[in-house]
């Protein structure tokens, strides 16, 4: 999808996201539990010169598992490898892989809960005992035969830890769940990528907008450049809160991080539902949404926000959502 705020990453993304992301433990933002409990496992793995247990990273898109991935290769001096769940289409494609791994390498996996059934089963031996079964031959002259892989790190990232089969999920040591974050740390991030792009900030204009990135590096420093254009067109150059208020607004961000697409939903709900419970199949007819593309991109937001509930007869909004779009309660 073509939204500014959405958290999945986009073509334009790409350069600026290569030259944003941090390299290091120490430069990553936020996450301090999770960047915490890394750099212990992290060190006991050098100091036995084993890898690192298999990592599942899970949280919802553009909070930093691909720059995390990045990170634990850099910390641990190794090579890292990068392919996804969809990528991998047959068990072969998947053996290649793992066979072209030096000893020690870090196997990156996106998307990892949309690896099919057999190249999962291919995964299972590689992960507990750094091999590969290999069968050959057919029918009743078939034997399978067992190649010994070097030893490797496997991390993998997901939006939904719940869609892993359990087990492949049972098969990594270390499960890392990222949340959303904080204003404080956006503000961070947003000076920090600020700094590296040579633009001149102020820091209430970097909270502008953290408060509008919907808790997402990824959105943060997508929306930082859209400022960036306006202020360096028509300011003097300088982001401050008044000057990327105005551009934000321009480009319909609401000052919750909530654009359009956020609002047609919601009072969609409010209007023709009388607040809900409805189907999530029916707003996504009313609204001309697909109804995963509201499950995994817009819902989790505005449920972190606290606009929409999940219930078990439907989807509801919150007297909170009436309150901000100034609409009235039905009795
Ligand atoms: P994911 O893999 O979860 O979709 P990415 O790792 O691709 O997300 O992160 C998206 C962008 O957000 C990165 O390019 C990076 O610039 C920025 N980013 C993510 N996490 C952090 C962080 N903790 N500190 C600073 N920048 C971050």
């Amino acid at each position: 999808d073509e939204r500014i705020i959405s958290s999945h990453m986009s073509m334009e993304d790409e350069p600026v996201e290569f030259s944003l992301r941090p390299r290091y433990l120490n430069d990553y933002i936020g996450q301090t539990r999770v960047k915490e409990n890394l750099k212990v496992y992290i060190e006991a793995a050098r100091i036995r010169k084993d890898p690192l247990d298999h990592v599942l990273l899970y949280g919802p898109p553009g909070l930093g598992k691909t720059t995390l991935s990045q990170i634990i290769a850099n910390e641990m001096g190794v090579q890292l490898r990068t392919t996804s769940g969809p990528a991998i289409e047959r068990p072969g494609d998947l053996a290649a892989i793992l066979t072209n791994l030096e000893s020690g390498d870090l196997l990156f996996i996106d998307e990892i809960h949309r690896l099919n059934r057999s190249v999962e089963e291919v995964l299972y031996p590689a992960m507990e005992d750094f091999a590969l079964d290999i069968v050959i031959g057919k029918g009743p002259s078939a034997r399978s035969v067992r190649l010994d892989l070097p030893p490797f790190t496997l991390v993998g990232a997901t939006t939904r830890a719940g869609a892993l089969s359990s087990p492949l999920r049972d098969r990594f040591g270390v499960v890392s769940r990222l949340d959303y974050y904080k204003k404080e740390e956006l503000t961070l991030i947003v000076m920090r990528a600020a700094d590296l792009l040579q633009v001149s900030i102020r820091e209430d204009g970097a909270e502008e907008i953290a408060c509008r990135s919907r808790g997402t590096p990824r959105v943060a420093n997508r929306l930082l450049k859209r400022v960036r254009d306006f202020v360096q067109v028509q300011g003097d150059g300088i982001i401050t809160s008044e000057t990327a208020k105005d551009a934000l607004n321009r480009i319909q961000v609401d000052k919750l991080g909530l654009d359009e697409v956020d609002h047609k939903l919601l009072k969609s709900i409010m209007k023709h539902f009388r607040g809900g419970p409805v189907g999530l199949e029916t707003i996504a007819a009313t609204i001309g949404e697909e109804a995963h593309t509201i499950e995994d991109v817009y819902e989790p937001y505005l449920m972190q926000t606290g606009f929409l509930q999940r219930t078990p007869r439907g989807r509801m909004v919150t007297p909170r959502c009436y309150e901000h779009f100034g609409v009235e309660m039905p009795q």
